[in-house]
């Protein structure tokens, strides 16, 4: 398709994507979302486990996890694994899961194929049952997880920390939550997610709305009818439902809704790129065919040809490699021209024709010309998180599903009574918020807590008051016996979140085996390990998603990636597969360069 593209054509394409972000920027960036607390403290309650009161618990483990997601599971299953025991997992919900505990919209379901998405399949012997699980199975899979590594015993939920202290005579971490609980722990990581909070739009009038509200990662079952296996959400059917967001979370859930409401009207600022899903079910027979270490290969194939490499053969096949099947055929057409220029034109006109496609399937797929026209996404496929999905734009056919465009503006007031854009009222029964998570706000205010070190020095507030400052984005100097699981400093990939707990579970186990084996009472990494692993990915510069071209999301940091803590967005620059190969490289070696370990009369061994 691109090479019916003329050059004037690609200009009027690009001009095209640069007026679109112009229409979008605003001074507020991040300012603009109101945080869920005081009288919206509501949206964040949790409805799916009710609070049953308990004793403080007060005893001491080896090690605490705060976050029971994906990171404190991965993280915990390679300590079991390294024979360290009495693993503690504290969290907020009731249950393991952590972004799956808690969304729980229909149609919610993982895009990201599960064969490299859901860890630990070797470990656990589950078969997923299609290409991109639903989420109810990635749920059960996360409680699996934690009957199969036996991290229920200790476990600890509907739990809010609120304090972590470290107690440097004992060598011991304090860990304190809003049940009065006085947790000791010899140590303690903490990977509560990147997009852990709900945020609201700081809409004029968005309190004063006397319908029924909520957000989309606190489902309201009770008010809609259906559950999250996808029934029927028969108590909409005479509703009026307005929804705001149009990101990978509505895309998911505007098919279920408009099959489902009286009247649906869809608010949206920014239309999502959707691609094809073709997901299809996992043959159980062929699963049992795979060699023991699958996963890791499968994992590191996607890594590599999704983040523009080279492999034989493309295990995965969807949405996210396939681009770069497109560059790596158009760099081999070019005669092996592997220069800079040459790779970055590659880039450039594969995603126009990419995004030519995506922009031609709309026309195919919506008979309204108009709507067919502002559900056209204008920017790079990468700028935003792409969207897979084979329902999602079908839906606006429906008589009562209406898309209400607001020409990258946002909604301009909510009232008593429903939803205004450009000057007209949407009267609706209920409003449900689609519109994301904290990202780029201060740490505390995404956790919620802050941690406080040798000296009394508090990490968020003070040691990172400039952005993050570590080694391997895990250890910082000052927190002996700390760690961080995340994807910032490290690999920060995004296509594949898991990918990254993975890795810096068996680092912390790698890490804490080695400790334990020698008989350290402190682990801390030196100040000079830290400053070389900031200084390197200073220079290098590779920030996480989308650039200063694209239009404004949390990808972008709203619009201003080079301004707040940049080093919070900052990841390994030679790439994701390059830095899972120096930790893998790292922790193997058996010396921990960077780490100092010590006695307890503080000697280093
Ligand atoms: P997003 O932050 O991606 O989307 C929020 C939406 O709200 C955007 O469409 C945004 O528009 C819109 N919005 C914000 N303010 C206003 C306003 N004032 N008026 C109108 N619209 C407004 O949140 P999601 O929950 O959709 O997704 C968050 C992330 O969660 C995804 O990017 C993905 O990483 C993950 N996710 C993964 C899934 C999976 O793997 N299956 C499924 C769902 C989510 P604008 O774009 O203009 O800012």
């Amino acid at each position: 398709m691109t090479d019916a593209l003329t050059e004037d054509d690609r200009a009027a394409m690009h001009a095209r994507y640069r007026a679109e972000r112009e229409k979008r920027l605003r001074d507020d960036g991040n300012e603009q979302y109101v945080e869920v607390t005081g009288v919206f403290e509501r949206y964040a309650e949790d409805p799916y486990t009710e609070r049953v009161e308990r004793e403080p618990v007060t005893n001491e483990v080896t090690f605490a996890f705060v976050g029971g997601g994906f990171a404190g599971l991965c993280t915990a299953a390679a300590l079991v694994k390294a024979g360290v025991e009495d693993v503690r997992v504290i969290e907020k919900g009731g249950d393991f899961g952590g972004t799956w505990y808690w969304n729980r919209y229909p149609g919610a379901q993982c895009d990201t194929a599960a064969m490299i998405y859901m860890p630990l399949l070797e470990d656990t012997g589950h078969v997923p049952s299609e290409k991109y699980t639903h989420a109810p199975e990635i749920l059960s899979h996360c409680q699996g997880i934690g009957r199969h590594f036996g991290l229920y015993d200790n476990a600890v939920f509907s739990t809010e920390v609120t304090q972590i202290v470290w107690n440097e005579e004992a060598s011991r971490w304090i860990i304190r939550t809003d049940r009065g609980d006085e947790m000791r722990a010899k140590y303690v990581a903490v990977g509560t997610g990147p997009l852990h909070g709900p945020k609201l739009p700081g809409i004029p009038g968005i309190e004063s709305f006397a319908g029924h509200t909520f957000h989309t990662t606190r489902w309201d079952y009770d008010y809609t009818g259906g559950n999250p296996a996808g029934a029927p959400m028969t108590e909409l059917a005479d509703k009026r439902v307005g929804i705001i967001g149009t990101g990978a979370t509505a895309v998911q859930c505007v098919p279920h809704l408009a099959r489902s409401c009286g009247e649906l009207y869809v608010f949206q600022r920014t239309p999502s790129s959707i691609d094809v899903r073709n997901n299809r079910d996992i043959d159980p027979d062929w699963f049992a065919t795979l060699e023991p270490g699958w996963q890791a290969a499968w994992r590191d194939n996607f890594t590599t040809l999704q983040t523009g490499g080279f492999a034989d053969e493309d295990l995965v096949m969807d949405g996210w490699t396939d681009i770069s099947q497109r560059i790596r055929d158009r760099v081999l057409a070019n005669g092996d021209d592997f220069s800079p220029a040459a790779m970055l034109k590659a880039f450039h006109d594969s995603d126009d024709e990419k995004m030519e496609e995506i922009r031609a399937r709309v026309e195919q797929l919506i008979e309204d010309p108009g709507t067919a026209d502002a559900l056209k996404p204008w920017y790079r496929q990468l700028c935003k998180r792409p969207c897979f999905h084979d329902e999602y734009l079908q839906s606006y056919n429906a008589p009562g599903a209406h898309l209400i465009d607001t020409d990258g503006q946002g909604v301009e007031a909510i009232t008593e009574c429903g939803v205004v854009v450009n000057g007209t009222e949407y009267e609706v029964d209920c409003i449900i918020y689609a519109s994301g998570f904290e990202v780029g706000t201060e740490q505390t205010r995404r956790s919620g807590f802050d941690v406080e070190g040798r000296e009394g020095t508090t990490l968020f507030t003070e040691y990172w008051s400039e952005g993050m400052r570590t080694l391997h984005g895990l250890h910082s100097y000052g927190f002996p016996n700390f760690f961080v699981v995340g994807l910032s400093q490290a690999a920060n990939l995004i296509s594949n979140v898991p990918h990254n707990l993975v890795e810096a579970g068996e680092t912390i186990a790698a890490v804490v085996g080695h400790a334990e084996g020698i008989g350290a009472d402190q682990v801390e990494v030196t100040l000079d390990a830290e400053q070389a692993w900031v200084d390197h990915l200073v220079a290098g510069m590779r920030m996480f998603g989308g650039g200063a071209a694209c239009t404004p999301g949390y990808y972008n940091n709203e619009g201003k990636p080079d301004e707040g803590q940049v080093l919070n967005r900052l990841g390994y620059p030679e790439g994701p597969l390059a830095y899972f190969a120096h930790i893998q490289q790292w922790r193997e070696s058996g010396n921990f360069e960077g780490l100092e370990f010590r006695d307890d009369a503080g000697a280093v061994l």
